[in-house]
């Protein structure tokens, strides 16, 4: 795999890289790490199976992260489009009896039905109010918005114009938040003022109102 580097950064020599799979992350998630002219990659044990090509693109996606510059190559590419076919294939083992109602409700309102019913799951996490993971595809709702039927809704509409809109990659900066997903975020009803309420949920929770 030390080609992904050499084919980045022909011009940056005496660096190793070298790849360990691991069991103690979720889905394809991965890191990097470098210390003096080391460089690890550490993935889940999940890509071992991946073509290699596509690994590839990963390690060279993390490697930009790491080098803080803008590139592009087929490898990423590749990356990016596994990454995108996967919520299609992942298989559905996870629910909660209000989650599904919170997501019949938001799809039939705003998809016309047409959304995949995700993996649903509650996440006791305060930091977080919400996730959408490709990977699994998996949304991920706080307890804490169990209580408050509307946020919750909107939350879930928000994460599921996450696997709705996947996302845009460009020279290695994610555009998760595009100009047409907020444009659709705004449609929910009395979206302004739930933005709000969630800022002042999160405040008194003395979490961080964040969602991905
Ligand atoms: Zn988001």
């Amino acid at each position: 795999m030390q080609s992904a580097f050499v084919e980045l950064f022909p011009d940056k020599v005496g660096y190793s890289l070298s790849v360990k799979y691991s069991g103690k992350f979720r889905g394809y998630n991965a890191n990097i790490r470098m210390r003096g002219s080391d460089i690890v990659v550490n993935m889940s044990r999940n890509w071992r199976g991946v073509s290699p090509e596509i690994q590839k693109g990963l390690i060279q996606e993390l490697l930009i992260r790491l080098f803080k510059v803008r590139m592009h190559t087929i490898n990423m590419d590749l990356y990016h489009h596994f990454i995108k076919g996967l919520p299609k294939v992942a298989p559905k083992t996870q629910s909660h009896p209000v989650l599904e109602r919170s997501f019949e409700r938001v799809n039939a309102a705003f998809f016309a039905g047409m959304v995949d019913r995700p993996n649903l799951r509650l996440g006791s996490g305060v930091l977080r109010l919400g996730t959408y993971e490709y990977a699994t595809d998996t949304v991920t709702i706080t307890e804490m918005l169990l209580a408050h039927e509307e946020l919750m809704d909107y939350v879930m509409y928000h994460e599921l114009l996450h696997k709705k809109h996947q996302y845009s990659a460009k020279g290695g900066r994610h555009a998760h938040h595009s100009r047409q997903f907020r444009e659709d975020e705004a449609k929910f009803p009395r979206a302004d003022e739930l933005e709000k309420e969630l800022q002042r949920l999160a405040r008194t929770q003395k979490s961080v109102w964040k969602f991905w």
